[in-house]
């Protein structure tokens, strides 16, 4: 199994939450970061890719957040996220160079940067701690129905929150993140990785063409107007595999943003043992031919 490098950063976060006595969501990253006598300001970017800054002058922060995204989850994500260069150890150092300086994020863009990735973890643990996010996930039902209702508690983006999802749900379900014909991305809870017999989605595979998802982004404007679907698919088509099982794909646009998310839920895979009486089942029904 493929362990994240980075996720000590999400529980260095969660702790600082817990610290702060921090009991119901949301978590507010601007209110925290202000009593820490950081300053805060909104500050719209030249760069599209820019998320944020995190500026030192000697032992005094400011950080400054893009607001070209009209996307209050987002913003807090890269409030968060210039939070995780403040608070992780080594972080100030390595992204300012001297006492008086700044760096310049690009929260949740995956760069392959360490900082950065540490940074974007630090920025899911701290607005979407464990020890509040999975009460709550518990009670949000299934699929991107979930993700929105537990979006809409943390003030979070669609793509953070469906992140997050699967790295605290118990059940079997992945999300896909998808440009036009192409996965950029692919998270699988726990329960699904430990499913014998299905492959990883990877990284600038093309979305199946017999899916939701595939028709879905064949139009442009349901990815910027933000529709939603929620169709049925097989697990076959998205995992291969040797079961072909019914399996619920909710798809939605994720609008400027210019990508779409799918999630696959409802994954209800046999037990083995069920697996292997139904299969004796089907050999005791199947006539045998003696040849002699
Ligand atoms: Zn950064």
């Amino acid at each position: 199994m493929i362990r994240d490098p980075y996720a000590f950063a999400t529980l260095v976060a969660e702790q600082i939450v817990k610290g702060l006595g921090i009991a119901t969501l949301p978590v507010d990253p601007i209110r925290i970061a202000r009593e820490r006598e950081i300053e805060v300001v909104a500050k719209p970017m030249e760069n599209e890719g820019v998320s944020g800054m995190l500026v030192r002058y000697g032992n005094e922060f400011a950080i400054a957040y893009a607001t070209h995204h009209e996307n209050e989850g987002f913003e807090n994500f890269s409030v968060a996220h210039e939070l995780g260069h403040y608070f992780l150890p080594g972080h100030v150092e390595a992204v300012i160079a001297g006492d008086n300086g700044s760096h310049v994020s690009r929260a949740g863009y995956s760069s392959g940067d360490k900082y950065e990735a540490e940074a974007d973890r630090f920025a899911a643990g701290f607005l979407m701690p464990r020890y509040l996010f999975f009460p709550a996930l518990e009670k949000a039902g299934s699929g991107l129905a979930a993700i929105q209702i537990l979006a809409g508690l943390c003030k979070t983006s669609l793509h953070a929150t469906a992140i997050r999802y699967t790295q605290c749900t118990r059940d079997p379900i992945a999300i896909v993140i998808s440009r036009g014909g192409i996965i950029d991305h692919c998270f699988m809870s726990e329960a699904l990785k430990n499913i014998d017999g299905i492959d990883w989605l990877r990284k600038t595979e093309g979305v199946p063409r017999n899916t939701a998802t595939f028709t879905f982004n064949k139009v442009p404007t349901n990815v910027l107007h933000g529709t939603r679907i929620e169709e049925t698919s097989n697990l076959q088509h998205w995992f291969g595999g040797s079961r072909s099982i019914e399996i619920s794909e909710d798809v939605v646009g994720l609008g400027r943003y210019g990508k779409t998310l799918t999630v696959l839920h409802e994954i209800d895979i046999p037990d083995v043992e069920d697996e292997e009486s139904e299969q004796s089942l089907i050999e005791s029904l199947t006539p045998r031919f003696k040849y002699k």
